[in-house]
Formats: structure tokens, sequence, C-alpha cells
């Protein structure tokens, strides 16, 4: 079974916005092994839309269309199915009910036009939306199915998870099952380097490698007759993944870093501070995105220029004079500091240069040093990045955290 992507907006030919869509489908579709091999954007004209639609049925079994599901008078997508399918747009009332129970969560007024959404075309599987107005469908003709969905990446893949994923599985034979595993600490072509053989010579279980910012995610998938049997697959492999990357791991699923920073210090019940230069609160911010976090943070302080790391956090003047602001020694003074001001087990900080400018040939754009205060003891990192001023706040971010977990898992087992 093969699928094709049909992106729809005429914004998307003009490039204002990013195609995401396409992106997200086409990798999903992978996962689950159907192949895509043509991928198309067209403006919201008819005409195109119609042609671009029975092309789709000349070379795919299944055409996935999102955007143009809109009230508006140019979203045409559903318009455009029906008529290339044969089939009469019939007004669903359960959709309707959600469309006017969505503008009375927002005490909107829902507008005529929005009834416009509520009609699909007759005989359809209907997929509600959750997140949004517009519902999506599934067209059988006999031989070929129409897919259509929300433009908002939010509502779409709100809809492609809870509903067309379920809905393409009937299509398989046997099961998917995936674990994800997350790895911080070493780039995707090392771990790549370091999987080596096992990632060459697996068909069933398969393993790839999905890089973001600061980490890479192993996605292992099996193909059985039953979740059980799929499952039996990939236990092997997940061990001799783990066996091969050892504490490079931090976590699976869908746990963030920070999640298993926060996990570590509630079980251990250590108090936590942070003091900020480079990265301008953005690990604090890390920090707090996991709830619960409040029995265990206390305070984050973005302290930025030389007055305020010494006003704040009493860094010496004179080490600030010999060393510089971004050094090792104003990194300890630093994370020292915040521990004892707001009386925190552990201070953590960070200095750095995050460009573009106030680079030299001593201290480049993208070097950065990380302190650590924990119960009396004292730990620096240095790290150097390449990248934009966000993209070095963000790794310093993922670094730092990366090296207090390890910090916290090698003193406590
Ligand atoms: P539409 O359903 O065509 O009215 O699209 C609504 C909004 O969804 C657009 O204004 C975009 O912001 C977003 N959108 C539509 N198509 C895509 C796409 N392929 N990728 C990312 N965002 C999209
Ligand atoms: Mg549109």
């Amino acid at each position: 079974m093969n699928a094709e992507i049909l992106t729809v907006g005429t914004e998307l030919l003009l490039g204002n916005i990013l195609n995401t869509n396409a992106q997200y489908i086409a990798k999903r579709l992978a996962d689950m092994g159907i192949g895509v091999y043509y991928q198309s954007v067209i403006g919201d004209n008819p005409e195109r839309l119609f042609k671009a639609f029975e092309l789709g049925f000349k070379r795919a079994d299944i055409v996935i269309a999102t955007g143009g599901l809109g009230p508006t008078k140019d979203d045409l997508t559903k318009e455009i199915a029906a008529k290339v399918t044969g089939k009469e747009l019939i007004l669903d009332d359960k959709a309707l009910e959600m469309i006017e129970k969505h503008f009375e969560s927002l005490s909107r007024i829902m507008t005529e036009n929005n009834k416009k959404q509520a009609y699909l075309p007759k005989g359809a599987k209907i997929f509600y939306n959750y997140k949004g107005t517009a519902p999506g469908c599934a067209i059988e003709t006999g031989e070929k199915i129409i897919i259509l969905l929300p433009g908002p990446p939010r509502e779409m893949i709100d809809m492609f998870e809870r509903s067309v994923i379920p809905y393409l599985s009937q299509f398989q034979d046997g099961v998917l099952s995936s674990k994800i595993l997350k790895v911080c600490g070493v780039g995707e072509s090392k771990v790549e380097e370091l999987l080596g053989d096992l990632l060459d010579s697996q068909t069933n279980p398969t393993i790839a490698l999905y890089a973001k910012l600061g980490e890479v995610s192993i996605r292992i998938t099996a193909k059985a007759k039953t979740e059980e049997e799929a499952n039996l697959l990939i236990h092997p492999i997940e061990d001799k993944i783990r066996e091969i990357l050892g504490d490079n791991i931090y976590g699976e699923g869908n746990q963030s870093l920070e999640d298993v920073v926060a996990d570590l210090l509630i079980k251990h019940g250590k108090t936590i501070s942070v003091a900020e230069s480079c990265t301008g609160g953005l690990l604090a911010a890390r920090l707090i995105n996991y709830p619960g976090i409040s029995s265990v943070f206390k305070e984050g302080l973005v302290a930025y220029s030389n007055e305020a790391k010494m006003k704040r956090l009493k860094v010496n003047e004179l080490t600030l004079n010999k060393y510089g602001a971004v050094s090792k020694e104003t990194a300890v003074e630093m994370a020292r500091g915040i521990a004892v001001t707001a009386g925190t087990d552990i201070g953590i900080s960070t200095t750095g240069i995050a460009g573009p400018g106030g680079g030299s040939s001593e201290k480049p754009v993208g070097l950065v040093y990380a302190g650590l205060f924990i119960e009396g003891e004292l730990y620096s990192i240095k790290l150097n990045f390449k990248g934009d001023r966000q993209e070095i706040r963000e790794r310093t971010v993922m670094s730092v955290l990366d090296w207090f977990r390890r910090y916290l898992i090698k003193t406590n087992s």
C-alpha cells in the first residue's frame, strides 16, 4: 500500500509558511511501513486541486490531503474531493454539535459559514476534531481512498494520531509496535557509528535515528501478528542498544531531559536554584516545564551584567577582572552564590558567549562555562558550540542538564 501527500494552500506555494504537515505525515507513514512516492503542494485553486486528486489516484492507493477545510470561500479541498469521488456533501449532526460546543467554550459566536465545516461526503468515515473546528474524513471509492485533514498542525497531528493511524492499520497485516530511546551527549553520527552493524542488519525490528537539537531519538519498530509478539522482537534489540550506549541513554518514550533530571532531584530530595547569564532563563524554564518541580526548585536568577553577578551572587570583583565573566572561576562563584543566597543544596550556573558579537580568538563565540555547587563541592564544565545565538543557548541548556544528570546518577547509584 502506498500514499501520496497533497498539502493545500496558496500560502505554502508563496513560501509564507513552512510545510511541516508534509514532513510529519511522511515520517509517520514511513514508521507504519506505508510508502510515499510523491508529495505535491497545490494552491487554493479548484481546477488544479481537481487535477491533483486525479493524478494522485493514478499514482497511489491513498491520497492524504491537508488544508482547505476551513470556513472561508478559498477553502475548497472537501468540495473538490467530493466532486472527484462523486459524493454529495451532507450535514453531520455530531460534527455540527462539536463545532457549536467549540465556539461556546471559547465564548465566541459561531458564524454561519462555520456550518459549512459540518458537511461531509456521504458515506465517509468521519474523523472528529478535538482541537479545532474542521472535521476530517476518509472517503472510500472501492479502489482508492482520500483522507482529508485540517491544515493547522496542532489539529492535524491530533487527528492523525487519534484517528488516522487506527484507520490505516486496518489495511495492514499485523501490528507495528515502537519503542523510543532518547540519547544525549553523543551526536547522531557517533550514535550511528556506535550502533554500526546493528543498524544495517536489522529488518524486523527496524532501527531509525532522529536528531533534534542536542539529542537523538532511536526508534525501534517491530512488525508482528500481535503487539506482544512485536514487543518480544523489540526487547533483545533494546537490550543490545542499551549495552552499547549505556548512560548516554537518558530516557524513553516522550520523556524529556528535564523530566529525568527533575525525577532524580525529587527522588533524592535535593533542592536547587539556578543563576544564568548567557541562557537568560532558559535553564530555569526547562526545569519548570516539569509539573511538580516546586518541591525542589526554589529560585532562578538572570545575572547578565558583571554588576548583577557581584551584587546578587557575590561573585568577586577580582575574579571578574582576572578571569573575565566567561570563565570557570566566575561560573563556580555564580553557582555557589545562588545556592547560598537561595539556601538550596545545589546551585547551577551558566556563563558564555552566545554571539554573534563579543568573541575573541581566546574566547570565541560558542564558548560556555557552567558551574555546579553541590554540598560544599564546586565543579565546572567547559563547552564549545557552533551555531547562532539561539542554538548556542539551547545547546547549553541541554548539555548542562545532561552533565548534571550524569553527576546525579554517578553519585547516587
Ligand atoms: P487551512 O485549513 O488551509 O485554512 O489552513 C489553516 C492554517 O493551517 C494555515 O493558515 C497554516 O497556518 C496552517 N497550515 C496549513 N497547511 C499547512 C502545512 N502543510 N504545514 C504547516 N501548516 C499548515
Ligand atoms: Mg487554506
